[in-house]
């Protein structure tokens, strides 16, 4: 990890303020909310046909309230990235229900998602802000406003003075700070985030989960993160949803009932235990 891998970013705030109390876990106060941001029933999902069929998904059901930041964790193979890719339009499910926003929160699919992967993927030929300004080039939006809101979002994410520099100048960590900045400057409703962390260190990924959870509470987003980690699940999440592989499915979705903002030595206390320990019952692994 380099030094500026510790930076700590002044609490900026390149998000316009969101209607609606902030609760403990960082949504929106439950009673002002009654619709979920995601809802999906009895989704199922085969790739391929025939004696190549491969039920990667069946009968997930769970609800997303907005502001929520859900983490969905399984083994490999479990339908974790198939899940997103549903979510995110790239696949189509094959039963059940996937339904993202609702009348007084409305979702745009193809402007109201930003997705970070396990690999930062930045265009090594671009800088960090004009990597960070993709998405709003995509889809257009102004030019001087997006050039704003990409140096905030550099600030958020804790990259203020990288702007101008390529991505091999980076370490993996500071890579995929600009990849969350990337995922947010469009201000997308949802982040899909597919083990983001899961090529780093692991101290580098523990400071990353503090960031994130930063990130998160300043920014307000809804985000739906994937990992094999079951303590980094607990240790994020508002919510867990838990997936099994061989044959896969859905085996728990639970809130997690510790306080934000979560600090590290959290993860000693009986009751992060008590929801690791039920996790690792429900894969199987006690
Ligand atoms: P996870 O993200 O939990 O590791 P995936 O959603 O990537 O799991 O995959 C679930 C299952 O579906 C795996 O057995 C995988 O091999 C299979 N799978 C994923 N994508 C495809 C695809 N495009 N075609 C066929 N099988 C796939």
């Amino acid at each position: 990890m380099r030094a500026s891998d510790s930076h700590e970013a002044p609490p900026l705030s390149p998000f316009a303020p969101r209607r609606g109390a902030h609760r403990a876990w960082g949504g929106p106060a439950r009673d002002a909310v009654t619709e979920p941001f995601i809802h999906l029933d009895g989704v199922a999902k085969t790739y391929g046909s025939g004696a190549r069929a491969h039920l990667a998904i069946s009968n997930a059901s769970f609800d997303v309230m907005p502001g929520e930041l859900a983490c969905l964790v399984g083994p490999s193979g479990c339908g974790k990235s198939t899940l997103l890719k549903i979510l995110s339009g790239l696949h189509p499910h094959d039963a059940g229900t996937v339904r993202i926003g609702s009348a007084a929160n409305p979702f745009d699919p193809a402007r109201d998602i930003g997705m970070v992967f396990q690999q930062p993927l930045l265009l090594k030929w671009r800088t960090i802000l004009d990597n960070v300004l993709l998405p709003a080039e995509i889809l257009g939006l102004a030019v001087k406003e997006s050039r704003e809101r990409g140096r905030d979002l550099l600030k958020l994410v804790g990259l203020a003075g990288a702007e101008d520099k390529r991505p091999y100048e980076l370490s993996g960590g500071m890579q995929q700070r600009a990849a969350i900045a990337r995922a947010l400057v469009h201000d997308p409703k949802l982040v899909l985030m597919d083990e983001p962390f899961g090529a780093l260190d692991a101290l580098t990924r523990e400071k990353m989960n503090l960031e994130l959870l930063r990130i998160w509470k300043e920014s307000g987003k809804t985000i739906l993160f994937v990992t094999h980690g079951i303590s980094e699940a607990v240790f994020l999440g508002s919510r867990v949803v838990v997936l099994t592989a061989g044959p896969a499915k859905m085996a728990d979705d639970f809130l997690i009932d510790l306080p934000y903002p979560r600090t590290l030595d959290m993860k000693t206390h009986e009751a992060f235990g008590v929801y690791t320990r039920r996790i690792y019952k429900l894969l199987g692994m006690e």
